[in-house]
């Protein structure tokens, strides 16, 4: 099989062609540095993504808190992520940072507030 990934660990873009019937015989050419190769192998074997959503909370004017992972997680828990977190609600204070679960859905990653919300924001 063969397949075009495009990094995105910095802003070079490398486009990276791999080459593969199984992860031991990946044949990779257009990397500029070893962690495209990490990244070309995770996304042929093991897709990631940085998990982003929003969350209920109370004692503000704004009715949700934006949320992420730390790191990304694999591609195919997104959507057991985003029916977890819709089932959280929240008080303010919270900040920007601040862990709301460790070991989010076992991953390893947690789920941290993206934004600092006290007590009437707008
Ligand atoms: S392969 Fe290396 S240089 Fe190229 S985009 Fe990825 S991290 Fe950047």
């Amino acid at each position: 099989m063969k397949k075009i990934v495009t990094c995105t660990v910095c802003p070079n873009g490398c486009e990276i062609q791999v080459d593969y019937t199984t992860k031991e015989d990946a044949v990779l050419n257009g990397y500029g540095c070893k962690r495209g190769i990490t990244y070309a192998i995770d996304e042929c074997f093991e897709p990631k993504r940085t998990f982003t959503s929003s969350i209920k909370i109370s004692g503000s004017d704004r009715r949700a808190l934006p949320v992420r992972t730390d790191k990304p997680i694999p591609k195919d828990l997104i959507m057991k992520a985003a029916e977890a977190v819709s089932a959280m609600e929240l008080k303010v204070p919270v900040k920007c940072g601040e862990v709301l679960k460790e070991n989010f859905l076992d991953t390893e990653a947690k789920l941290v507030s993206a934004m600092t919300l006290e007590g009437g924001d707008k």
